[in-house]
């Protein structure tokens, strides 16, 4: 099939090449030119892995091309996905939807006969419903636009894998129109992933919309969950890790997403929680989404209570000691800075007077961008060069496997803050380091082995003596 690919970032680039991937002949729009030409000479303008062998296979195959003309995508295709940005508002909470806005409204006035549009970005309930209005005035006459929904769940890390092999397709048409033939189409364009035993969801827009920001939401309020029970086992000096390992045996609550730690951030989580606050509000379910207020505000303050205990571990004063930061993404397997916690903190203690170094194994290019105050270096050797402390803000594998020594002759203390609870804490200290961990103690476990992190979000326990309880 000959489909177009509307904004072509995180989302709408590994869309575009996995969909080529498919079989299918694909044209990527953006408004970046230089975003454009660099997708067309096939190299991935931010990292994600196993991207980049995908985009090549099939730009060199001839079934992927890039553009920034809307009017190439009108004449090239009938069937569109959109996956422009939908940004926080600048002022508020709520979602900024002109990107969304903008592609209709420079797509729309340029088709001609029969089009499905399929929004692939997330927005709050109701946009489908308000973008069909609006393309129903944009249109030319005798021109028929559908419009479905189809929220995308992919993780930044795992993208290509999760386009390809995703756990669940959801799809939500017009609920006053038979809008059977779009249902059609998109099983059409995804067939050889639906005839796997893929679960295919087909609802109307308003529940297409929220299952998107229901999902994140519920991530979000698992991970706050644990760090707010952190807070308790800080005071009281309980191992929080151990903790979830022991209640997430339990088969109705799992073990994933509850990592206590520095907390979520990103460009997806948190603008999601706070979007949906706002649409609720505005829906007039004003109780419903309270709770998430706190989700946020627990998340926030675990930034906060890091740059306290990077304070205490260097002696109550920041104020010209040497601080290394290691990661500056949201988390690892990606190079995405939006809201991260890791930088938050970098900025939080050059604020106060620190001399901040920050590594990364993905993320410096795009960190430097965004905080150019702060010094970057090219390994975590060189940024821990003088440390006071070295403090680890994101659980790339690099760092949870780093071996005590590799650090010890360069640092001039041997302090280091866990903002993750992802490193093995008896090495540590066995190596002489001052460990301080965030969330709580975090206790020599000889019955347990270090949790494995195969992937950032799955976190299984390895428990050598005691057997795995039979699920439920
Ligand atoms: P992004 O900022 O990386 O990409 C958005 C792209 O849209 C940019 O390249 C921008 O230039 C382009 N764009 C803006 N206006 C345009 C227009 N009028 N025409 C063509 N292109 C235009 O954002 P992203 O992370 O890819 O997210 C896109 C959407 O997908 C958001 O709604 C996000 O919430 C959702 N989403 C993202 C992820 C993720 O992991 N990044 C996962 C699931 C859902």
């Amino acid at each position: 099939m000959k489909l177009t690919v509307i904004g072509c970032g995180y989302l709408g680039a590994t869309h575009a090449a996995c969909m080529a991937e498919l079989g299918h002949d694909v044209l990527g729009v953006d408004v970046d030119a230089d975003k454009v030409a660099r997708l067309q000479a096939g190299e991935v303008p931010f990292f994600e892995p196993g991207l980049s062998d995908v985009l090549r296979r099939n730009l060199a195959a001839g079934r992927l091309r890039f553009t920034t003309d809307h009017r190439d995508a009108a004449d090239f295709a009938s069937v569109h996905f959109l996956g422009v940005g939908t940004p926080q508002q600048r002022r508020g909470y709520a979602v900024d939807l002109s990107h969304v806005e903008s592609a209709v409204d420079a797509l729309a006035p340029l088709l001609r006969g029969e089009h499905l549009i399929i929004g692939k970005s997330t927005v709050p309930v109701g946009t489908a419903a308000a973008l069909a209005q609006r393309m129903a005035v944009l249109t030319a006459p005798g021109t028929r636009v559908t419009l479905a929904w189809s929220p995308e769940f992919l993780r930044e890390g795992f993208a290509v894998e999760d386009t390809l092999e995703p756990d669940r397709l959801v799809v939500g048409t017009d609920p006053d129109a038979d809008d059977t033939a779009a249902d059609e189409v998109i099983a059409e364009i995804y067939r050889e992933i639906l005839e796997t035993g893929v679960p295919f969801v087909r609802t109307d827009w308003a529940t297409a919309e929220l299952v998107k920001v229901s999902a994140n939401a519920f991530l979000a309020t698992k991970i706050s969950f644990i760090n707010a029970i952190s807070e308790i086992c800080e005071n009281v000096g309980a191992d929080v890790s151990t903790l979830a390992d022991a209640i997430g045996y339990d088969g109705r609550i799992g073990r994933r997403f509850l990592n206590a730690g520095l907390g979520f951030g990103g460009g997806c989580l948190p603008k999601d929680i706070r979007g949906f606050m706002a649409r609720a509000d505005e829906v007039g379910a004003t109780q419903a989404l309270r709770f998430l207020r706190e989700v946020d505000s627990i998340n926030t303050r675990r930034r906060g209570a890091m740059v306290d205990l990077v304070t205490d571990a260097v002696g109550g004063d920041v104020l010209g000691t040497n601080i290394a930061i290691l990661g500056a993404a949201f988390k690892p397997e990606s190079d995405d800075v939006r809201d991260s916690p890791a930088l938050n903190v970098a900025g939080q203690l050059a604020l106060r007077g620190a001399s901040v170094t920050v590594f990364d194994p993905k993320a410096s290019l795009n960190s430097r961008r965004m905080f150019p105050m702060l010094s970057y270096a090219q390994s975590a050797r060189e940024a821990c060069g003088a440390a006071d402390a070295v403090v680890v803000a994101t659980e790339w594998a690099e760092f949870v496997h780093m071996a005590p020594e590799e650090l010890a002759d360069v640092v001039r203390a041997r302090v280091i803050v866990d903002g993750r609870r992802c490193l093995d804490a008896t090495a540590w200290r066995a190596a002489g380091w001052e460990f301080h961990a965030i969330g709580g103690p975090m206790r020599d476990r000889p019955n347990v082995g270090p949790t494995p992190r195969v992937r950032p979000d799955v976190a299984l326990p390895q428990v050598e003596t005691v057997a795995t309880p039979p699920s439920r």
